[in-house]
């Protein structure tokens, strides 16, 4: 996957806004245990737990940032519901997450969950237009799998 550092740097420029944007709307965005539960996408819910029923969706330039971080080796593929960074419940990428795992708290408010989420993949698109880069919105499955093939 092409490494542009323009892209590698409005990425970090999104994801910078996105993290101020949740920080400064903490009431909406939620409190997180970091429980790592809603990193297993098809978590069966028995009467006691709660069931999460969400995929995670990333662009892009969201994966050409990942990959470029963590090198070819550090591409994992994805064989469980369980996102293969997800590491004994705590998330091996922190720092390199998508912006679906900023804005997803499960205690959160939907409505801005959903709105912050438009706004970041509008910009995630603006990015892929001004660079002339193909814009996917793919399945984080689909995606790690496909970027482990062509690693
Ligand atoms: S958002 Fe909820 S399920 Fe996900 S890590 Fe935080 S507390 Fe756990
Ligand atoms: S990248 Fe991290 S936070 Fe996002 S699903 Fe994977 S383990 Fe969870």
């Amino acid at each position: 996957m092409q490494n542009n550092s323009r892209v590698l740097k409005k990425v970090v420029e999104i994801y910078d806004w996105l993290d101020c944007q949740i920080s400064n709307n903490s009431d909406l965005a939620g409190k997180c245990r970091a429980c790592g539960r809603c990193c297993d996408f098809e978590r069966p819910a028995p009467a006691s737990e709660q069931g999460f029923d969400h995929r995670l969706f990333v662009t892009t330039p969201e994966l050409m940032y990942l990959a470029a971080n963590l090198g070819a080796e550090g591409i994992k593929p994805m064989q469980t519901n369980l996102c293969p960074y997800n590491i004994d419940s705590k998330c091996s990428v922190y720092k390199y997450r998508f912006a679906g795992c900023r804005i997803f708290y499960c205690r959160g408010d939907k409505d801005f969950q959903s709105e912050l989420s438009e706004s970041a993949l509008k910009k995630f698109k603006s990015i892929c237009e001004q660079l002339q880069i193909q814009y996917r919105y793919i399945d984080l499955e689909a995606a790690l799998n496909n970027l482990v093939v062509n690693a």
